[in-house]
């Protein structure tokens, strides 16, 4: 390795993997340092998102679906599965699987792009200079002429909670599970609570309960599509108790007790296991020395500008660690961008547009701005709302839960926000995304023909229905 590059990044997690990648691409001599190590002390790219994150939870939902359609949904398409059982050990080695191909596909695409992986922690000093200390305590300095910052995020914990217990897990041990616990508690019913307990009632927890601090239901969702989650959530067995902040917790035998307060009123319930998914905090911690003299936050965010520039020049920050959604496709487009921006490209990130999705099912994902928010600032806007059961492909799919809503600018009908719940949301609100990074409008998707039959058909009907004339459904009321 040369002794001085033109790029560390720090962190290989989906924010500083790509960031390292699209430097190598513009022709910079690119170092990546990560200390991320696998259950066998192994170091591997990837961070959060590949190793414990995005990818085995999704791996984990997609088996307890079929899990469940193979139990109770085959039968109504003529289909007779008898006697499905769980190989709950099949299924997790299935999942580590498919989590050590994609490590390694990173692997391959550093040596590909000739990145040099520098495993250890990074620490940045003064002058953009980086120390690495490796797991073995040795030290080594590197230096460049950039720096980019994307150190990731860790799993807020609670004082009233601690993980010392072997019943109470964050979200990894959650994924890790060997015997699917009978009563499952969470606290925090956000993204992650909603996506564990999933894969958990679906795969056999007699109880699964979720406590909740805050007293509405995904609040930073639209307020009509999460009340259907809350109602279709609660169909399934996931026991959504709002408004209910955990106080204290103890072992019990095997099992763990925790005590919640619901207003003036103090509960307590016993589990077998508890997750704890309170939301994540960046892993900044001595992420840089004094001397370096890095600006933080007060919630300890890296600060930067539009751009995702620090205070020191030279040096960038991305990801988890800096201000906007915790969301792995946002930390790669600040990759790309920051990569581009030191390449002497012209470059941003269009923060209007970042999807928001949570794998469900059924699945809901919004991007823009929400109903409620359109509201709260007196905007003038139209919606549209289509009803996947009207669609079709969703009925012969066995999936007419949902809708799918527009919200358009009333005075020049440029698309606001999408909002959606039912079967491949995750895929479909792609579509709005990009109508509106092209600044499109409600008549442009109602303009564009859809393949027929399809879910895509939706967004289509929802389009028309902004203006009052969807073809597959009753317009309840025609616009003003
Ligand atoms: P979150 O912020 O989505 O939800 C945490 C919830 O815990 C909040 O609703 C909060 O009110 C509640 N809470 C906090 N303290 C509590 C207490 N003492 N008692 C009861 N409830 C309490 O956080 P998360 O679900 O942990 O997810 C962390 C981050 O990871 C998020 O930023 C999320 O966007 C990201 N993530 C995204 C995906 C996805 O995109 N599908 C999946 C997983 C995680």
């Amino acid at each position: 390795m040369s002794a001085k590059a033109d790029v560390i990044v720090i962190g290989a997690g989906p924010a500083g993997y790509v960031a390292a990648i699209r430097c190598a691409q513009l022709g910079l001599n690119t170092v990546c340092v990560d200390d991320w190590v696998d259950p066998q002390g192994q170091p591997v790219p990837g961070g959060t998102c590949l190793n414990v994150g995005c990818i085995p939870s999704k791996s984990l939902l997609e088996s307890s679906e079929r899990y469940v359609q193979a139990l109770h949904e085959l039968g109504d398409h003529g289909v007779i599965a008898s006697s499905v059982s769980l190989d709950l050990e099949r299924m997790q080695a299935r999942k580590q699987r498919i989590v050590g191909e994609l490590t390694q596909g990173i692997a391959q695409l550093f040596k590909a792009n000739r990145i040099d992986w520098v495993p250890g922690r990074g620490q940045l000093l003064a002058e953009r200079c980086v120390r690495v200390t490796d797991s073995a305590g040795g030290t080594r300095e590197l230096s460049a002429d950039h720096i980019i910052l994307a150190p990731g995020s860790l799993p807020v914990q609670l004082d009233a909670v601690p993980l010392a217990a072997p019943q109470v897990v964050d979200s990894s041990g959650a994924l890790a599970f060997t015997e699917v616990p009978r009563h499952l508690g969470i606290i925090g019913a956000g993204v992650i609570g909603l996506e564990l307990g999933s894969v958990w009632r679906r795969l056999g927890a007699e109880s699964v309960t979720l406590l909740e601090a805050q007293a509405e239901f995904l609040p930073m969702a639209d307020t009509q599509t999460a009340r259907e989650a809350q109602r279709l959530l609660r169909a399934q067995g996931l026991d959504i108790r709002l408004a209910s902040r955990v106080v204290s917790s103890q072992s019990v035998g095997a099992k763990v007790e925790i005590r919640y307060q619901e207003g003036e009123a103090e509960h307590s319930a016993v589990f077998d296991k508890l997750i704890v998914a309170v939301g994540r905090r960046p892993n900044t911690e001595s992420l840089a020395a004094d001397a370096a003299t890095l600006l933080f936050d007060e919630w300890g965010l890296i600060h930067v500008d539009e751009q995702c520039r620090t205070n020191l020049p030279g040096v960038y920050a991305i990801g988890d660690a800096v201000r906007g959604p915790m969301l792995a496709h946002k930390g790669s487009e600040e990759g790309v961008m920051v990569a581009e921006l030191i390449a002497g490209k012209a470059a941003k990130v269009n923060y209007e547009t970042v999807p928001s999705v949570i794998y469900t099912r059924p699945e809901v994902a919004w991007v823009g701005q929400t109903e409620q928010a359109l509201q709260a600032v007196g905007a003038d806007y139209r919606a549209g709302v289509f009803p996947l059961a009207a669609s079709g492909r969703a009925r012969a799919m066995g999936e007419r839960d949902g809708f799918i809503k527009l919200l358009a600018d009333r005075a020049t009908d440029r698309l606001l926000g999408a909002h959606m719940i039912g079967p491949h949301c995750s895929e479909l609100i792609a579509e709005a995304v990009i109508a509106m990074q092209l600044g499109g409008s409600s008549e442009d998707l109602a303009l564009t023909m859809f393949a027929h039959p399809s879910l895509s058909e939706s967004v289509h009907e929802a389009a028309l229905a902004v203006d009052g004339r969807a073809l597959h459904s009753m317009a309840k009321r025609r616009p003003r």
